[in-house]
Order: C-alpha cells, then sequence, then structure tokens
C-alpha cells in the first residue's frame, strides 16, 4: 500500500513558543500534548471504493482509517476523535442496516464525538435516536433544539475534555435543515441561528468552563459564493473559537486554511473530503504554563491514490 503523507507546520500561535522547533515539542515534559484526529461525510464507506477503475478506488473505508488511528495511538497519549457528521447515507450498508454498521465501526474505533449531518435524517429521525443509542460515543449538536423530538436528551449542546492538564471545549454547528432535508425526516426540530448559538457556546466553553482549546464541530460547508453561513463566515464571526472541523461540501484541504476571526486573532478551519479518504490530524502544544501553543496539521490520505 502506497501513502502520500502531507507534512505542515501550518501556525505558530502565541508568543514565547514560536521559534522552538517542532520536534523539541514532542518529546519535552514541559510540554503538553494533544492530537485532535477527525473526519467528516462517511457516508456509509464502510469498505473501500471498488477497483472499477474510478478515482478513488481502492481509498476510504473503516479498515485503513481504523489501523491508521490505532498507529497514532500507539505514538500519542492524549488522542481525541472526532466526526463532523453525514455519516449516513451512500452505500448499501445503510439501505440494509440503517446505519447500525456504521455506527458500531465508529463506536470500535472509539470515537469521542459526533456531530449531526444533513443525511443523518435520512433514515428518519426516529431511526437517528434508535442508532444513536447504540452509540458509545457522544452525538453533539449546539443549534438544532430536539426538545419535541426522539433525540430529546439523546445530545449535548457541548463537551469538555481534559487532557494532559488542557481544557478542550467542543461544541457543534449545523446546516438548516428546511429546504435540504425533506420535513418529515427531521420532524419537530428547531434549527437556530449558527452564528450566534457558535458565539453563545464558544463563551460558555471559555469562560464558564475555562477551557483552553476551543473547537467547533460543524456540518455547514467549508465556504459558499453567496452569503450562506459556511465555516469560513463562522470563523471570522467569532472570537473564542480556535479550530473548526467542518463537513457538508465535501472539501479536501492538504492543510488547513488561516482565518482571522472578529478579535483579529489566526484560527484554523480543516475539512478532508468524504468517505473515509482522508483523515484530519492536528497536533496541539501548550507550554505547562499556558503561555505559549503550537499548532500543526497532518491530513493523510488512507489508500492508493490512483
Ligand atoms: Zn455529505
Amino acid at each position: 500500500m502506497f501513502r502520500r503523507e502531507f507534512l505542515r507546520n501550518t501556525i505558530i500561535a502565541s508568543t514565547a513558543s514560536a521559534m522552538i522547533p517542532w520536534d523539541v515539542f514532542k518529546t519535552n515534559k514541559e510540554f503538553s500534548n494533544i492530537t485532535i484526529l477527525h473526519t467528516n461525510d462517511m457516508h456509509s464507506r464502510i469498505d473501500p471504493f471498488p477497483m472499477d477503475g474510478g478515482r478513488n478506488q481502492g481509498m476510504g473505508g473503516v479498515v485503513m482509517r481504523a489501523a491508521k488511528i490505532e498507529e497514532i495511538r500507539k505514538e500519542r497519549e492524549h488522542v481525541l476523535l472526532l466526526d463532523a457528521g453525514d455519516v449516513f447515507q451512500g452505500t448499501p450498508y445503510f439501505n440494509f442496516f440503517n446505519g447500525e454498521v456504521e455506527v458500531k465501526a465508529m463506536s470500535e474505533m472509539k470515537y469521542d464525538l459526533c456531530t449531526i449531518g444533513n443525511h443523518d435524517f435520512d433514515g428518519g429521525i426516529q431511526n437517528l435516536a434508535n442508532q444513536i443509542d447504540k452509540a458509545t460515543f457522544q452525538m453533539l449538536s449546539s443549534n438544532y433544539d430536539f426538545s419535541n423530538t426522539p433525540l430529546k436528551g439523546k445530545t449535548k449542546t457541548y463537551k469538555v475534555f481534559e487532557k494532559d492538564g488542557i481544557r478542550i471545549g467542543v461544541y457543534a454547528i449545523g446546516i438548516k435543515l428546511k429546504g435540504l432535508v425533506p420535513d418529515e425526516l427531521y420532524g419537530d426540530t428547531v434549527y437556530m441561528d449558527p452564528i450566534k448559538e457558535a458565539r453563545k457556546y464558544e463563551q460558555i466553553l471559555k469562560v464558564d468552563e475555562k477551557c483552553d482549546y476551543v473547537i467547533c464541530l460543524s456540518h455547514v460547508g467549508y465556504k459558499y459564493g453567496s452569503e450562506k453561513v459556511s465555516d469560513l463566515v463562522l470563523a471570522s464571526n467569532t472570537s473564542e473559537t480556535d479550530l473548526f472541523i467542518g463537513g457538508h461540501t465535501h472539501t479536501f484541504l492538504r492543510e488547513p486554511d488561516v482565518v482571522v476571526n472578529s478579535k483579529g486573532n489566526k484560527v484554523l478551519v480543516n475539512q478532508v473530503g468524504y468517505a473515509g479518504i482522508m483523515l484530519g490530524r492536528i497536533d496541539l502544544v501548550f507550554e505547562k504554563n499556558k503561555k505559549g501553543k503550537c499548532t500543526s496539521c497532518q491530513n493523510t490520505w488512507l489508500g492508493k491514490i490512483s
């Protein structure tokens, strides 16, 4: 198997650490090391794409991904594994098993969090609730109100992880469902303004929960030619979110985009295509006194590139 890896030291944030080479961080106990791994738009791709001459042949699926995640977990003690939604729809696995195979595979890979994409409603909201019950990972949604639906009590609006002394907060923003998903599939789900909810939850995480790093897990899409809310719009309209992990537009980014937020700080937007063809990876290094922080990214292709 041939794997091509892209290594980019995309951004050196903050002050004191700016001149320290990356390799020093990885081994030195003076630093906290956390690795964020992420996927999006898996679209029921359990097996790799068939060897049919198509551009994605031999790529994607869960086996290569699970092996790569396992390999990284062996080298890195503090790993968070996140998915940005659209787990369902795209292969007969979904049509036959309603999402159970996907959810069980993600549970086996020890995902920590997943948010909800528009296609996750494709089997109806009751089906989504039934499948979530089988997951070992948490479902997150900050701008859908599920109070009057079967999903009530099955999702959280945000979650905080403590890793190597660093508090990492995650909230999740979903896309407007009206016009995109048939009404009867999402039922009485109430969609709330994505920018408003993002601002609300980044404040809760940064101020009330005292998080050192805030992540938005999103399924609104990377960017559009219109005013439509995208990850780039969210990033430039928020002030406390450090990293946007996106989905929906199936955008392959070899390295994260650097966006200036409303406070003038540089933040990252990443998205890794679809179908498990690529695994996103962001390595975070914090000085133990939390004065300095360094971020590195390595998005990896999973499978043979033809
Ligand atoms: Zn999708």
